[in-house]
């Protein structure tokens, strides 16, 4: 059994808590940094980039995230998660973690299209999963370490490099669980690794 991580700043957390539930696994709410040595992977939810960058810097959480991904540690990041994952953001020139080798734009899909379902065929995890868009970024450019999941639109809205997940969308937001539980085999495969 795996212990699952979800920051608790800011956003969907509750979601994603029930998501790894529902999976049958352990989830713990992170509100301190301390915490994250208690766990074997993270879930950095959809939210405010923003928001939750300022409040990682407030609470002191910058360093402890950094070298939680640094050690090898399984991140999966959505939506907001998924821009503070990335190692560039379009038209800015700070970035957030910098972990995953990627560059994304923010609100990406325009107004017309702010909020919106679409049906996806994401490698290795479904050829249907019903994906929800909220205000989403999409990933524009991938190094060569990082592998495309799914797009849409001709977009990228899920990608993986090494033990980093990220899609644009928030699959908590359904009940299909197909997607944690690839993250969730992601964080046993590496736990299994490192003993
Ligand atoms: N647009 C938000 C941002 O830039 C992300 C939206 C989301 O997480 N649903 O942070």
């Amino acid at each position: 059994m795996a212990t699952i991580g979800v920051l608790g700043l800011q956003g969907a957390f509750r979601e994603h808590m029930k998501s790894i539930e529902a999976c049958g696994h352990d989830a713990v709410l992170i509100k301190k940094t301390e915490q994250l040595s208690d766990i074997d992977g993270l879930v950095l939810p959809g939210g405010e980039s923003t928001t939750m960058r300022r409040l990682i810097d407030r609470y002191e959480f910058f360093d402890a995230l950094v070298q939680f991904g640094q050690a090898g540690k399984p991140m999966f990041g959505t939506c907001a998660g998924l821009i503070l994952l990335a190692t560039q953001i379009e038209n800015d020139a700070d970035n957030h973690l910098g972990l995953m080798n990627m560059t994304v734009a923010r609100n990406a899909f325009g107004r017309q299209k702010q909020s919106f379902e679409a049906p996806l065929d994401i490698k290795g995890v479904a050829e249907d999963f019903e994906a929800v868009f909220i205000r989403a970024p999409f990933i524009m450019e991938v190094g060569n370490d990082t592998e495309v999941l799914a797009t849409y639109d001709d977009k990228i809205v899920a990608a993986k490099q090494d033990h980093y997940l990220a899609t644009a969308f928030h699959p908590e937001l359904t009940d299909d669980h197909r997607l944690m539980a690839y993250f969730i085999d992601m964080v046993e495969q590496s736990k299994l690794a490192s003993v």
